[in-house]
């Protein structure tokens, strides 16, 4: 979508689709297009997320569909959304949260308040200090740091299970940064390492290999697992399959996934079993709306934006990948072709090459979408870039509150 301001003292842009001033749609259309009319876009400030708590629920509600239909329990991997002032829509589906640190831990426990899971690389002594009063279960990735806090985490009066993350070494993620099995990896205990005489204390296993991924991959990644670790199950009482799960994609195989997890579940009675996805939870949920700055040429039209991929959507540069915009096409598709730019000092702060059915100008408003998990945690202050505000919208009635605004405070405390 583009319009322009009411600033610019012009009336709405009409040239995508009609936009409304009055929000009224009773019944949601969940497809991304419609996010240009669901909401007042003018009212909003500029950069700022806006998540759909409609959009959200319905991601929910699948994932509890799959909860009740398998017997799983779900926790929303925190370091992918963490924007808990949607909390109140996801709790009532899911069964709790992991967490990568103690202040994800600490936030999933004032916030969400359900079951609290951690796992990281390697976690100090305060971190387990802070963990302790926090956590139901702290997952370790090496028997040598379970062992450490092992006489600490005896000593607290409030049981906490321990687990192990393992390496079932089986690829199949497509790249290397985020192929947790890839030859050398630090995140988990490979078979040749694992020590079954020294299970100790230890109630479950976990393992996370898969990102953005169908049941397929779970399939051949749990076949992986039971073979190097199967033996070790049945003297444990839980197993966590990680996240990466790709549930709420359309055309997702849920039906596989449901298979896999009560197959899982009828050959191993007694072991509960965690998924723990995070960005499943929030995908095509939120949106990023930036506004136009300027318009530059060299060699081609260059439109300077209000946010930065560096800053506001790192993932675009590091995955990398094309965010979508809503209104926007490949080049070609539409007449006036622009590079998009972001406003910080990187040479390669490009979002990419989009074709629009009309001329870009200052004042323009663009949203791309699918921007609720892995941007909102990422973002940074690099250049003093302005952080976008955070806005918990409702498309089943248009109902927009500006959770949060970030100023000149945010950016100087944290250096
Ligand atoms: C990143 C991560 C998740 C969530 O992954 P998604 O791809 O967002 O579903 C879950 N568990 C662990 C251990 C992770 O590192």
């Amino acid at each position: 979508m583009i319009f322009q301001t009411a600033t610019h003292g012009l009336k709405y842009d009409l040239l995508l689709r009609t936009f409304s001033l009055q929000p009224k749609k009773l019944q949601p259309i969940m497809d991304d297009t419609s996010w240009s009319t669901e909401f007042a876009w003018q009212e909003l400030p500029s950069p700022c997320f806006v998540v759909d708590a409609a959009r959200l629920a319905a991601n929910a509600r699948l994932l509890a569909e799959i909860r009740a239909r398998s017997g799983c329990r779900i926790l929303l991997a925190l370091k992918g959304f963490s924007m808990f002032s949607s909390f109140d829509v996801l709790r009532p589906h899911l069964d709790g949260v992991c967490a990568s640190s103690p202040h994800e831990a600490r936030l999933g426990r004032e916030e969400f308040n359900k079951e609290v899971q951690a796992f990281a690389a390697a976690y100090s002594e305060a971190d387990i200090r802070e963990l302790s009063g926090l956590c139901d279960t702290i997952i370790f990735n090496s028997f040598n740091q379970m062992e450490r806090f092992r006489p600490y985490l005896d000593a607290v009066p409030r049981p906490i299970r321990r687990g192990l993350r393992v390496n079932p070494e089986c690829s199949t993620a497509a790249t290397a940064l985020y192929d947790p099995c890839a030859s050398g990896s630090r995140l988990g205990i490979t078979r040749a390492e694992f020590h079954p005489d020294r299970l100790a204390g230890i109630s479950g296993l976990h393992f996370h290999c898969l990102c953005e991924q169908d049941a397929d991959a779970l399939e051949v990644t749990l076949a992986a697992f039971e073979k190097k670790f199967g033996e070790f199950l049945d003297s444990l009482s839980w197993v966590n399959f990680g996240g990466g799960h790709h549930i709420t994609r359309p055309g997702y195989d849920v039906e596989r996934l449901v298979r896999l997890v009560t197959e899982f579940r009828d050959r191993h009675p007694g072991l509960t079993v965690y998924l723990e996805p995070g960005e499943a939870v929030a995908l095509n949920t939120g949106v990023l709306m930036a506004t136009v700055l300027d318009i530059v040429h060299n060699g081609l039209d260059i439109a300077i934006l209000d946010t930065s991929a560096e800053t506001h959507m790192p993932d675009v540069l590091a995955m990398p990948y094309r965010p979508r915009i809503v209104g926007a096409g490949e080049p070609g598709e539409y007449p006036h072709l622009y590079r998009l730019g972001g406003v910080s000092c990187l040479a390669g702060d490009v979002i990419g090459d989009y074709a629009f059915p009309r001329p870009l100008a200052p004042g323009d408003r663009l949203l791309f979408l699918d921007m609720a998990h892995y941007s909102m945690v990422k973002t940074t202050t690099f250049n003093g870039v302005q952080l976008p505000a955070i806005v918990l919208g409702d498309s089943r009635n248009g109902g927009l509150r500006v959770v949060r605004r970030f100023g000149y405070a945010d950016f100087k405390s944290r250096l």
